[in-house]
C-alpha cells in the first residue's frame, strides 16, 4: 500500500471506539476487526512493518457493508470509507483481482452492449433453471438452495431495458440530463419510466443520458481501481460537454458515486479534477430535484390515503445519512400518498446490501436485510418506499424470505401513480 495516500487519513483516528457501537456489522462479527478501528489499526500496522500479511489486511478490508455509519457518528471526521476503498484498490492490485470481476467491471459495466447481452441471457435463463415467486412487488424467481446461494431471489427481468424503450429520437435534448443508472435501467425500468415521466412534468427539458457506462461504484468497492476511473472519465466528460443545469439521479448510490466517490479517483492534481467538481455540483437527487422544481403542486387535491399510515420511506445510507437527503424523500413521499404515510419504523437501519458484500456473504447480508424488513413490517408497513436500486433489490429479496405482501417500490413508481390516477 502507498504510504503517502493512507498517513494522513489514518493519522486522524483517535481510537475511540465510537466507530464500534454504530457498525451495522458489528453485532454480527462481535470482532474488533470488523469495525472502522479494526481496520485502521490493521493499515497503520501494514505500514509500520509490525504485520504485512496482505491478504488478511484484504479480507478485514473486504468485510464491511460500506454503509457509511461510523463515518458520520465519528467525533474525528475519520474518511472509513476513502480509506476502505483505497486499500481494497491497493490491494486489488497486489493481490489481483478475481477473473469473474474482470469481467463484469472491466467489460459487461463500460458497455451498453454487453449489459443488453447480459440482461437478455439472464432473462432466459432464470425462466428456465429457477423457480417463479409472485411477491407483492412483482414476480421474482428463487435459486435452489444447492447453487449455494441460500435461496437467494432476484426480480424477474424484462426483456427491453428503459433505455431500449426509447424512440431513437426522444429524450436526446434538454438542460436537465437523468442519469438513470444500470439497475433502473436494465432490472426495474419501469423505475427509469417512471422517473423520466415525472422529471418532464417539472417544464424542463429532459434528455436520458445514453450509451453511458456504468457510475463505476461496483467497479470501485471491488477494488477495481482501473475499471472504476475508466467509467468515472468517460462520464465526466461527456457531461461536461453537454453542460445541463442539473443531472439528476433516481438511484442514491449512483449519486453518492458522482457527488463524492469519484473525486477519490480524480483528486486535486487530476486534469479532470475542475471538471469532476463542476459535475458534482450539478447532481441532485430525484426527490430534491421535484421539491425545487414545484412538480408535486400539480398534484390537484390532497391524496386520499389508499394505505392508511402503511406507506414509509426507507432512508438509504449515502443518501439519507452521507448526503443528507432523507427529508427531501419524505417530503416527496408524504405529498404524493397523504394519509398513508408514516415514518417507517426502522427506517435508518441499513439493509445490509452493501453491493459486492452481498455476493461475498450473502448469509449475513440477509440476515441483517431480514431484521430491517421485519422491524418495518413489525411497525405496520404496507409498503417500503426508497430511492437507492441496492436497497431495492435487497429488501425485495428480503421481503420475498418473510413477508411476500410487503411491497417495495422506488418512490418514483408512487408519484407517477398518483399523477396517473388523477
Ligand atoms: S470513531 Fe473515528 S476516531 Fe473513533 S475509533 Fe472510530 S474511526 Fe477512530
Ligand atoms: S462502513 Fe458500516 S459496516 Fe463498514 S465498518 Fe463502518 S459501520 Fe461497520
Amino acid at each position: 500500500m502507498k504510504r503517502e495516500d493512507f498517513t494522513t487519513l489514518t493519522a486522524a483516528c483517535a481510537k475511540c471506539g465510537t466507530c464500534r457501537t454504530v457498525c451495522t456489522l458489528y453485532p454480527e462479527r462481535k470482532a474488533e476487526i470488523s469495525v472502522a478501528r479494526g481496520k485502521i489499526t490493521l493499515v497503520e500496522a501494514a505500514f509500520s512493518d509490525r504485520d504485512g500479511n496482505a491478504e488478511a489486511l484484504q479480507e478485514a478490508l473486504s468485510d464491511c457493508i460500506l454503509c457509511g455509519k461510523c463515518e458520520r457518528e465519528c467525533p474525528n471526521q475519520v474518511a472509513v470509507e476513502e480509506i476502505i476503498m483505497k486499500g481494497r484498490a491497493d490491494l486489488a492490485e497486489k493481490l489481483g483481482i478475481p477473473a469473474w470481476k474482470q469481467v463484469v467491471f472491466g467489460k459487461v459495466m463500460p458497455s451498453v452492449t454487453a449489459r443488453n447481452v447480459t440482461r437478455t441471457a439472464a432473462t432466459a435463463a432464470q425462466k428456465v433453471f429457477l423457480r417463479r415467486v409472485p411477491t407483492g412487488s412483482g414476480l421474482h424467481y428463487r435459486f435452489p438452495e444447492a447453487f449455494g446461494l441460500s435461496g437467494r431471489t432476484v426480480p424477474a427481468l424484462p426483456g427491453k431495458s428503459f433505455l431500449g424503450s426509447l424512440p431513437p429520437g426522444e429524450a436526446v435534448r434538454g438542460e436537465v440530463v437523468l442519469f438513470v443508472g444500470c439497475v433502473f435501467d436494465h432490472v426495474f425500468p419501469q423505475v427509469g419510466r417512471a422517473a423520466y415521466e415525472t422529471l418532464r412534468l417539472s417544464g424542463k427539458g429532459i434528455s436520458v443520458f445514453r450509451d453511458a457506462p456504468c457510475c463505476g461504484l461496483p467497479a470501485l468497492v471491488s477494488g477495481d481501481r482501473l475499471s472504476a476511473l475508466r467509467c468515472v472519465e468517460e462520464n465526466v466528460r461527456r457531461l461536461s460537454d453537454a453542460s445541463p443545469e442539473r443531472i439528476v439521479f433516481p438511484c442514491g448510490s449512483c449519486l453518492v458515486m458522482f457527488r463524492r466517490n469519484m473525486l477519490f479517483l480524480l483528486p486535486s492534481g487530476h486534469p479532470l479534477h475542475g471538471e469532476a467538481v463542476r459535475v458534482a455540483d450539478r447532481c441532485v437527487d430525484y426527490a430534491s430535484f421535484l421539491l425545487e422544481t414545484d412538480v408535486l403542486s400539480r398534484l390537484p387535491d390532497r391524496p386520499k390515503g389508499e394505505w392508511a399510515g402503511q406507506v414509509g420511506y426507507h432512508d438509504p445510507c449515502h443518501l439519507s445519512g452521507t448526503l443528507g437527503k432523507g427529508p427531501e424523500g419524505r417530503e416527496v413521499l408524504r405529498r404524493t400518498v397523504g394519509d398513508s404515510y408514516s415514518e417507517l419504523r426502522g427506517a435508518e437501519l441499513c439493509c445490509g446490501y452493501g453491493g459486492t458484500f452481498n455476493i461475498r456473504d450473502y448469509p449475513t447480508s440477509a440476515k441483517i436485510g431480514q431484521n430491517k424488513v421485519s422491524v418495518a413490517a413489525g411497525g405496520g408497513a404496507a409498503v417500503i418506499a426508497t430511492a437507492c436500486s441496492g436497497c431495492i433489490l435487497q429488501m425485495r429479496d428480503m421481503a420475498a424470505r418473510t413477508d411476500p405482501s410487503l411491497r417495495v417500490v422506488h418512490i418514483a413508481e408512487l408519484v407517477s401513480k398518483a399523477f396517473s390516477s388523477r
